[in-house]
């Protein structure tokens, strides 16, 4: 499939639930979730038909994500399911890893190999603080579990908080040192009604490049979002996804699938395409609908001016 700015949309990122066991401040409210219209995430059938019309209208990559991803009950077979549609050639998940340590390597055999952890301080009281209520020692047990199932690439998901985690730059960083991973930090997005910050929360992806002076830019994968760095002597490497001070739109190849059966065209708008209870042709136009509303690009994001999604992070997935 192609859009109307002549971009391959081959990639569906699929948030299987909206439910999360944290609540990290700048994806959702501190009460949980508000109800959804539809009150509840797709079953699984509902979400392998979808796919598997996205799949044969040219979808080739698969994204699992939330909420958290890892509290649904059937998630080992909805994986396995997902990951086995004919045309699909790649599937992987974003994961908060506090549940992840039990179940990587069941998670390994039903097909996930390339793994997205989200991880944004490695104080575990501030860790508790940004996730009100997490620990830690979960995550990072989850990071090793999926390092030694073989999930291959591991990256990691760092959002900056100016004054929260920016002077965690450097050893945040170090980790790539002591593992072979991708570290992402990530410019905190003003999405939703969720995270209240000051305007000194939001800073550019260039501070880490101040605060990093040994970095050395390597070649970045086709489409990827994340610029891609190394420090010298470095197992892994440094990301920098900055969707505020230097948006990635001209690369954009995706579409997202919400729990309750939205397709949204762009992270930032406010449309959404229902889909859930189409079946056949209708099912498979309203995903070419969706993919031909995708817009050039998407609003400018600032400490003041907001994402235009009705949706929180957590009901959309990332
Ligand atoms: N629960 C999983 C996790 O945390 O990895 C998957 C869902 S979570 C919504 C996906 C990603 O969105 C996470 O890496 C999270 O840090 C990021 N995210 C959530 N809210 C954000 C915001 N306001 N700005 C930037 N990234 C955000
Ligand atoms: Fe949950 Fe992930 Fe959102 Fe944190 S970022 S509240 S772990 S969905």
């Amino acid at each position: 499939m192609t859009d109307g700015y002549g971009r391959k949309i081959e990639y569906l990122r699929i948030s299987v639930t909206d439910a999360c066991n944290l609540r990290c401040t700048y994806c959702m409210p501190e009460n949980g979730m508000k109800s959804c219209p539809c009150k509840s995430a797709m079953g699984a059938d509902e979400f392998i038909e979808i796919a598997t019309a996205a799949a044969e209208l040219g979808m080739r990559k698969l994204r699992i994500t939330g909420g958290e991803p890892l509290v649904r009950g059937d998630i080992l077979e909805l994986t396995r399911a997902l990951g086995g549609i004919k045309g699909v050639e790649d599937i992987s998940m974003t994961t908060n890893a506090t549940l992840l340590a039990p179940v990587a390597e069941d998670l390994y055999k039903a097909g996930i190999h390339r793994i997205n952890i989200s991880l944004d301080t490695l104080d575990p009281i501030k860790y508790e603080q940004i996730t009100r209520g997490g620990k830690l020692t979960s995550a990072l047990e989850g990071l090793r579990a999926a390092i030694y199932a073989g999930m291959e690439p591991v990256k990691i998901n760092t959002v900056l908080i100016g004054g929260f985690n920016d002077m965690e730059i450097g050893l945040l960083a170090e980790l790539t040192v002591a593992y072979p991973i991708e570290l992402r930090f990530i410019e905190l997005m003003p999405i939703g009604d969720t995270g209240v910050f000051t305007a000194s929360a939001y800073i550019p992806n260039s501070t880490v490049l101040q605060r990093l002076p040994g970095l050395v830019p390597v070649e970045s994968e086709p489409h990827s979002v994340a610029r891609l760095y190394k420090m010298p002597h470095a197992q892994g490497r440094i990301g920098l996804i900055s969707p505020l001070s230097n948006h990635f739109c001209a690369e954009c190849n995706r579409l997202r699938l919400t729990a309750d059966g939205c397709l949204k065209p762009c992270l930032h708008s406010a449309e959404e395409i229902p889909v859930r209870g189409l079946h056949g042709d209708a099912l498979k136009a309203a995903i070419l609908t969706a993919v031909s509303h995708k817009p050039q690009m998407h609003v400018e994001l600032s400490a003041t001016e907001r994402s235009e999604s009705k949706r929180s992070m957590y009901r959309i997935g990332g």
